[in-house]
């Protein structure tokens, strides 16, 4: 069917108003971006201000038969938001009020399009925090998050994003307006429809409020850093740190190459090392000094070169900033890099990294690692040059030994990042036949018309 985008165009401005759509072939360009390395370029976007104009929106989608393309900071790195088979882009970012801050309950209800870090911000006022803390956090938007389940590096304590929604709103693929969940922390009332949203790529609706759950702000927080001379030895010792019940609300690890990337990009200096162990304890001043101690001896008796305790919280948020910083530092090394986000059972953390290094040197190909040690969620950075088609290939073929070699070690492609466009052809390899089925049987369940980010997490 030939789509007569003028008359779509117009009627969409009739929705929104003219300020809150574009068409314009440079805006286009930007919007057919987001941080993966895949393209799409959509037909128009829109920046819809209520719940109402998004379900007109997706009601003429399915009249006209056009796809629809949530967005909300395009900070992913999957190609979740690229308009492949072209389309509206339906930005959230006008949608981003806090609406309700319920002190007594520590619930926040929020518009889609808040961002994290701004969320935080208004929440410290009130001695709250919302934990989940991607990288990203100072552009991603509560919707993204929840659409992708994001992590960070406090999940580790914390859990990721699917453990602080209680309840969502949301215009399904059809039009109709849900609300699902409340207030109350516990509810078993009929299907667990928020978790269904939770983690689905835009696939079956598109998230418009969420009541999210919030935590009183830990008195202090302090960061203590290991540096040892394998990448292996620092797993190990991760692996020690959770086995004896630290309790860290952050484990993360740091390869040579990536300390080298950030020591160029920030200024700090670091241990000649081959790999460094960041561990934040929050809690009672009291106790993470006590916690911090049992901490040095854990290092030592794990192999460290050297290690350090940060002396306040500012030493400790700088370190953050540094290693919040290790990708886009390793962006600057080569033309093309890309964000991996295997996930391993904690237990095969330093086999991981056995086989990170066997990928490497198999394919030739420059693989830098950072990521999330204590959840065993490492993110491989591969760096080549995009436009040797040689090159190429061979990263190609080393990014498939990867995504296999996590799955051999019980692990999955992906941690946190999802599936996107950019590992759809590894879900038959990660998920058996019926799973599929009853994946697609969701999604065909809700969006009879496949309007709703078509081609995008299942295959
Ligand atoms: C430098 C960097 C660091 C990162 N660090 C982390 C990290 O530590 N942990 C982590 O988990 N991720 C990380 N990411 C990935 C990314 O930032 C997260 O997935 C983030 O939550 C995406 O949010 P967003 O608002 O940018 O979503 P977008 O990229 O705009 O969208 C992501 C997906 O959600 C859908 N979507 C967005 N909003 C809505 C909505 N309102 N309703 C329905 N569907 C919607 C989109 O269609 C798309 O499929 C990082 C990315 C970068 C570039």
């Amino acid at each position: 069917m030939i789509l007569d985008w003028g008359e779509i165009a117009s009627r969409l401005e009739g929705i929104v108003g003219g300020d809150n759509i574009t068409v314009d072939p440079v805006d286009l360009l930007v919007y057919s971006y987001d941080a993966s390395l895949e393209r799409g370029r959509p037909n128009a976007v829109v920046f819809p201000t209520s719940p109402e104009q998004i379900s007109q929106i997706v009601k003429l989608a399915n009249q006209e038969g056009f796809p629809v393309i949530p967005r909300g900071g395009g900070s992913n790195v999957s190609g979740g938001v690229l308009a492949i088979k072209g389309g509206v882009v339906v930005s959230l970012t006008r949608m981003r009020r806090i609406l309700e801050v319920d002190e007594k309950n520590f619930q926040v209800l929020v518009e889609a399009g808040v961002v994290c870090a701004d969320l935080n911000m208004t929440m410290a006022r009130y001695g709250l925090f919302f934990p989940p803390d991607p990288a990203s956090d100072k552009a991603c938007t509560m919707g993204g998050m929840i659409c992708e389940n994001s992590g960070g590096i406090r999940a580790v304590k914390y859990g990721v994003t699917k453990n602080w929604v209680n309840g969502l709103e949301v215009v399904l693929p059809n039009g109709e307006i849900l609300w699902t969940g409340g207030k109350s922390r516990k509810n078993v009332s009929g299907y667990d429809l928020k978790s269904l949203f939770i983690g689905s790529e835009g696939t079956l609706g598109i998230v418009t409020k969420a009541l999210l759950n919030l935590q009183p702000l830990p008195e202090t927080r302090l960061v203590a850093s290991a540096y040892f001379k394998t990448s292996e030895e620092a797993g190990n010792c991760v692996y020690v740190i959770m086995r004896r019940r630290f309790d860290p609300s952050g484990a993360e690890i740091l390869d040579r190459a990536t300390l080298k990337a950030v020591e160029e990009y920030s200024g700090l200096r670091f241990p000649e090392c081959g790999a460094a162990v960041l561990v934040e304890l929050d809690g009672d001043r009291e106790d993470v000094e006590r916690r911090l101690k049992r901490l040095s001896q854990i290092f030592q008796e794990s192999g460290a070169i050297e290690s350090r305790i940060a002396e306040d919280e500012a030493e400790g948020a700088q370190i953050w900033m540094a290693r919040k910083a290790a990708f886009p530092a390793l962006t600057l090394r080569r033309p093309t890099a890309r964000m991996e986000d295997v996930s391993v059972p904690l237990s095969n953390l330093a086999r991981m990294f056995e086989e990170i290094g066997r990928v490497s040197r198999e394919h030739g190909v420059e693989i830098a690692t950072f990521g999330h040690a204590g959840d065993g969620n490492l993110h491989p950075i591969l760096l080549w040059d995009e436009r040797d088609k040689e090159e190429h290939d061979r990263a190609m073929a080393a990014l498939k030994a990867l995504w296999r070699s996590a799955l051999k070690l019980g692990g999955t492609v992906t941690g946190e990042h999802g599936i996107g466009v950019s590992k759809l052809e590894m879900m038959g390899e990660e998920h058996g036949r019926s799973e599929l089925w009853a994946m697609r049987a969701v999604k065909e369940a809700l969006d009879r018309n496949n309007i709703m980010n078509p081609g995008k997490a299942i295959p």
